[in-house]
C-alpha cells in the first residue's frame, strides 16, 4: 500500500467507517455505487473490486464484462449524511478508476478519458484549473412524494430571507460540502424562482470533475432531507432562466498562470487567446457533451443569459466566452454554455481538448463582441462571422461526430457509445407528442 492508501485505512479505523461506497460514473454522468464492507478497503486498493461492466450504460459488451474498480485514495470522504442502515455506523466514499480484465485502465471510463486529456496537457507543460458555477432548482414535492416544478420560494437574484426561504437549505448544503472538504467561495439565490447557485473553489480539472459529481449528490441528498427535490435539469420551466454550469478555466505552467499577461487589455496572454480560439472553433462539436440532453437545448435560446452565439466578450452575457475582470493569478475566462446535466469528466475533457487544440494550431478568437448578440439579425451575425451553437441534441451529435479532435479526445469507445446513446435519446424525443402540441393543435384542427 502507498502511504496515502494506508492513511485511508487508518482513517476508516479511526472514524468507525463500516461501509465504503465505491463510486464511478457511467457514460451519462450518473453516479454508480458499489457498496463494500470497510474491511475490503485494502483489497480494493491492491486488487480492485470486481463488478459487472456490462450492466453499466455505455461500458462494455457482455463477453468482456469483468471489470475492476480501483479507488483513488485522494477522494476518500466520510459521508456526512448516513443513509447506510441503522445510523450508528459511518459510511465513506471513494471515487474509483476502472481497470479491465488485463489490469489496464479502461479507456471507456469517463474519469480515464479526462485523465488522458490531462496527460496531454501535461506533456505540453500545463496543468488545468477549472472553477465551475453549477446552478440548480429546489422544487416542492407533492403529497405522494413526487417532484413537482413548484419553486420552493419566490426569491430572485441575490435575494435574502425571508423571500429566500431556501437559504437554510442552502446553508446546510454548504456545511455538508465543507465537511466533505469543499471550499465554498460564494452562494446566492439565482435569477429564477427556486433557483440557486453555489460556487466552490477552482481546482485541478480532475478534482473539479470529482467535485461536481459529489456536489450533485450532496445537493440532492440535503434537499431530500427537507422534503424538497433538487434538480440539475437545464431548463425545468419554460420562459424563465435555466440552469447553467459556467466553467472558469486557466492553465498553469512552471511560471504560474499561463493565461495571465498584465500588459493585455483583458489581462490575458497569447496562450489564453489561443486556448479560447480552440474553444470557439470546437464549440459546436463539444456542445453534445457539455449539453447532453434534449432539454439542454431549451436553455440555449435567446433572452435568458445562456449563450447561443459562438463569440467572446468581456461584458456581454450573451456570448459563449466571457472574460471576467481579473488579472495575475486569477486571469481566466468563463465558458458559459455547459450545463449541470453533463458528465463532468467528459464535459471538462471536451473543453480542455478543444482549448489545447487551439494552442497547437495557434487559433485566433477574433475581437470581442460588446453588443448584445441576442439583438443581432442574421445579416449582422454573418457580417461579424458569428456562428451559432447546434439548435438541438440531434444536430449537436452530428457536429460531434464530424470533429476529429473531439473524437480523439473521447477515444473510439466513448465517442461511439456516447453518440449512439444520444442519437437514440433524440429519436425517442422526436416521436413524442408534447403538451405544447396538444394545446396548439387539438382544438384547431
Ligand atoms: N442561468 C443562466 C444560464 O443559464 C446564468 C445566469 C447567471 O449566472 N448570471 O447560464
Ligand atoms: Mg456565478
Ligand atoms: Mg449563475
Ligand atoms: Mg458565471
Amino acid at each position: 500500500l502507498t502511504a496515502e492508501e494506508q492513511a485511508v485505512l487508518d482513517e476508516i479505523e479511526e472514524k468507525n467507517v463500516d461501509f465504503l461506497r465505491l463510486q464511478f460514473t457511467d457514460i451519462l454522468g450518473v453516479v454508480k455505487n458499489v457498496s463494500v464492507p470497510a474491511h475490503q478497503a485494502e483489497k480494493a486498493f491492491t486488487e480492485g473490486i470486481y463488478f459487472d461492466g456490462s450492466s453499466i450504460e455505455g461500458f462494455v459488451r457482455i463477453q468482456e464484462s469483468d471489470m475492476r474498480l480501483v479507488p483513488d485514495p485522494d477522494t476518500f470522504a466520510v459521508l456526512p449524511w448516513r443513509s447506510d442502515g441503522d445510523g450508528d455506523s459511518g459510511a465513506a466514499r471513494l471515487i474509483c478508476d476502472i481497470v479491465d480484465t488485463d489490469g489496464e485502465p479502461f479507456a471507456g471510463g469517463p474519469r480515464q478519458v479526462l485523465k488522458s486529456v490531462l496527460a496531454e496537457a501535461e506533456e505540453m507543460g500545463y496543468s488545468v484549473s477549472i472553477g465551475p458555477e453549477p446552478e440548480f432548482f429546489l422544487f416542492e414535492k407533492d403529497e405522494d412524494g413526487n417532484a413537482t416544478t413548484i419553486p420552493h420560494d419566490n426569491g430572485g437574484y441575490f435575494d435574502l430571507a425571508p423571500k429566500d426561504l431556501a437559504s437554510d437549505v442552502r446553508k446546510e448544503i454548504i456545511f455538508t460540502l465543507e465537511e466533505m472538504g469543499f471550499e465554498i467561495e460564494a452562494s446566492h439565490h439565482e435569477v429564477a424562482e427556486g433557483q440557486h447557485e453555489i460556487n466552490f473553489k477552482y481546482d485541478d480539472a480532475l478534482s473539479t470533475a470529482d467535485n461536481i459529481a459529489t456536489f450533485r449528490a450532496v445537493v440532492r441528498a440535503v434537499a431530500e432531507q427537507h422534503d424538497l427535490h433538487a434538480t440539475f435539469m437545464p431548463k425545468p420551466i419554460a420562459d424563465i432562466n435555466g440552469s447553467g454550469m459556467h466553467s472558469h478555466i486557466s492553465l498553469f505552467d512552471e511560471d504560474g498562470n499561463a493565461f495571465a499577461d498584465d500588459d493585455d487589455e483583458f489581462n490575458l496572454s497569447e496562450t489564453a487567446y489561443q486556448f479560447m480560439g480552440g474553444i470557439l472553433n470546437h464549440a459546436p462539436a463539444f456542445t453534445a457533451v457539455t449539453n447532453p440532453t434534449v432539454n439542454s437545448y431549451k436553455r440555449l435560446v435567446p433572452g435568458y443569459e445562456a449563450p447561443i452565439y459562438v463569440a467572446w466578450s468581456d461584458t456581454n452575457r450573451s456570448a459563449l466566452v466571457r472574460v471576467p475582470d481579473a488579472a495575475g493569478v486569477s486571469a481566466r475566462f468563463e465558458v458559459r454554455s455547459p450545463d449541470p446535466s453533463c458528465n463532468p469528466y467528459l464535459g471538462m475533457a471536451s473543453l480542455i481538448a478543444a482549448g489545447l487544440d487551439g494552442i497547437k494550431t495557434g487559433a485566433d478568437p477574433g475581437d470581442p463582441v460588446r453588443e448584445d448578440i441576442y439583438e443581432f439579425d442574421d445579416e449582422k451575425r454573418q457580417e461579424y462571422g458569428i456562428e451559432t451553437l447546434p439548435p438541438n441534441l440531434g444536430a449537436a451529435v452530428e457536429e460531434l461526430e464530424a470533429d476529429e479532435v473531439l473524437q480523439e479526445a473521447l477515444g473510439p469507445h466513448t465517442s461511439e457509445k456516447f453518440a449512439e446513446a444520444k442519437s437514440q435519446e433524440f429519436s425517442e424525443y422526436l416521436t413524442q407528442v408534447s403538451q405544447w402540441e396538444e394545446d396548439r393543435y387539438l382544438e384547431t384542427f
